[in-house]
């Protein structure tokens, strides 16, 4: 921080120094930037790259170029920032950079029939209209699922796409999201324009029937939908980055490296609504779009570490950029390594949804910036579609490839949830789940030969060695696993300690595991076998001692049925009042 300090002192940034010694300078400063506006978009310089490290969690930066920050701020963090005395330069808010009539062709056009032309951004209601109309017109593979709302009331939306929609199949499933920073909004158009692709040519086109009957596709449009329609539901114009709250999303995640909270505000409720929406799912990849650079952002953000699949994030991020160079004009795409680049090489972000994702999801979750330009001007909206669709669709079938398959019980071959972890490779949860509804996992990796071990709660581990996996291609591996007998599992499983027991409903437990799997669950079971508590534990605490209030209990003997992700482990209750 010292080094910041100096290091910034010394140098002249666009011929400005700003004076603020005083707490009353300070405050007026503050005072004139923010009389009109919620967050400021602004620039400066650092004197090292390290001092991202100390800034990241202050403000929110947005782009580093050299020594060049970009970065946003409410009036709370633009005073931290000020705090360190550097040359500033406040910009136009990039939501305002075209005039209103650039933007606003959306509400002259509205619906033109069955086949929409994207180039143009829709009203709120449209907006909605849309998402409504796809599920309604195509009702045998497109569902619309609300993921939440949004603190002034808006939808967050998300469309399911896939053959048999209503039903869990055996498939990979896969998530697009934009726009979770509300002025960011190319992504917004391209994924509308996706849905309206992927809905109008199944049956038609052979490569997006196959797609739609062997993937879940859920695509969300719009993040943070106050953010866009900052400026009312009529325009995207004015457009902002942060939620209504003044709160960045994409820094409000619970973060690997520095935890709960990287940003000391509470979860926003849209985080809340996503976290939720990545708890009822099982993703096996995502992306999330953003604007103002032009690369694919691989994670993590957070820490200097590699990922156990880097060379695989490295050849599906060449493969997307090298797909855009070939549809798009010359010099698009190219920032960074030629359009790719490590998330914490370029700068390091702490509480983003892409490492949230990877770390707590068991998802592989990329940012993908599309466009420099944050609100592109409509009559560019096509064109950005034609650079990026291809990549869009190969991205998506790379859920495919590397090895999937089901995992079930040797003695009903009824599904299993199992753990599939891969000796010597996988590290920060990059191991991926069978889901107990289908028995059904899905493990995207690079092509090379890996020993795989399946393990699941009440089973005997096994271990498959030498799977082999060649560059797009999907490598079969169905599993079966054997029951353990009931008295065994009884005796080799610590309990879970509860105190006080007898209680009259208020009580804690120490866990026998750190409550750190997402999929982590804690039931209370009465003695006719009905839940009559249900909590997941991993989300509130993170500790392996948990307070638990349940006052409506009346008295008796009830189970308690702790499930750590990996194991299940079952202890006796008393409640006596
Ligand atoms: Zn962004």
């Amino acid at each position: 921080m010292k080094k910041l300090l100096t290091g910034i002192l010394a140098f002249l940034f666009f011929g400005l120094i700003t004076p603020v010694n005083s707490q009353n300078n300070t405050a007026s400063q503050l005072d004139s930037v923010f009389h009109d506006r919620s967050e400021v978009y602004f620039t400066f310089k650092i004197a090292d790259k390290d001092d991202i490290h100390s800034l990241t969690r202050l403000i929110s930066i947005d782009n580093v170029k050299g020594k060049t920050v970009h970065a946003y701020a409410n009036r709370k963090e633009f005073s931290d920032f000020l705090r360190f005395n550097m040359a500033y330069r406040i910009l136009p808010s990039p939501g305002t950079l075209l005039s209103e009539s650039e933007v606003n062709t959306g509400q002259q056009k509205g619906f033109r029939g069955d086949r929409t032309i994207w180039d143009f951004y829709p009203t709120y209601q449209q907006y909605v209209d849309y998402m409504v109309g796809f599920a309604s017109s195509f009702p045998a593979i497109c569902k619309l699922d609300t993921v939440g709302t949004s603190i002034q009331g808006r939808l967050i939306l998300a469309l399911k796409i896939s053959k048999n929609v209503n039903l869990e199949e055996a498939e990979p499933q896969f998530l697009y999201t934009s726009s979770i920073h509300g002025d960011e909004i190319t992504g917004y158009i391209m994924m509308l324009h996706l849905i309206d692709y992927l809905l109008t040519n199944y049956g038609i086109d052979p490569s997006v029937t196959q797609l739609l009957n062997t993937t879940e596709i859920c695509i969300n449009p719009l993040a943070n939908p106050d953010g866009t329609y900052h400026g009312g539901n009529n325009s995207v114009y004015g457009a902002v980055r942060y939620n209504a709250n003044g709160v960045d999303l994409n820094r409000n995640f619970p973060d690997p490296k520095v935890g709960q909270h990287p940003d000391s505000n509470p979860w926003q409720v849209e985080t809340i609504a996503w976290m939720s929406y990545a708890d009822n799912n099982h993703f096996t990849m995502s992306a999330n779009f953003h604007g103002g650079s032009e690369v694919f952002n691989y994670p993590w953000d957070t820490w200097s570490k590699l990922t156990a699949d880097d060379d695989w994030w490295q050849f599906v991020g060449h493969e997307w950029a090298d797909t855009v160079h070939i549809y798009g004009p010359a010099g698009y795409f190219t920032d960074e390594n030629n359009g790719i680049t490590d998330g914490y090489a370029w700068y390091e972000v702490n509480g983003g949804r892409q490492d949230y994702m990877n770390y707590w999801h068991n998802c592989r979750e990329v940012t993908v910036e599309l466009s420099y330009t944050k609100l592109l001007p409509v009559n560019q909206l096509l064109s950005y579609w034609n650079y990026n669709y291809p990549s869009f669709l190969n991205y998506i079938k790379e859920s495919h490839y590397g090895f999937s398959g089901t995992v079930t019980d040797t003695v009903t071959d009824q599904p299993v949830a199992a753990k599939v972890f891969i000796d010597g490779h996988d590290r920060d949860f990059s191991e991926v789940y069978s889901r107990s509804t289908t028995g059904f996992y899905a493990r995207p990796i690079y092509e090379g030969s890996y020993n795989v071990t399946f393990s699941a709660p009440g089973y005997f581990t096994k271990t498959i060695k030498n799977v082999s996996v060649s560059k797009r291609t999907t490598t079969n591996l169905d599993v079966q696993l054997r029951p353990l007998t009931y008295g065994a599992q009884d005796k080799s499983e610590r309990s879970v300690l509860v105190y006080p027991n007898p209680s009259d409903g208020h009580f804690r437990l120490i866990l026998p595991e750190n409550p750190i799997n997402p999929s982590c669950s804690f039931q209370i079971i009465n003695a006719l076998g009905e839940v009559v508590y249900n909590s997941e534990i991993a989300r509130f605490s993170g500790n392996s001692t948990v307070e638990v209030e349940v006052p409506g209990l009346v008295n008796g003997l009830y189970y308690l049925k702790f499930n750590s992700g990996y194991r299940i482990y079952i202890d006796k209750l008393i409640i006596k009042k």
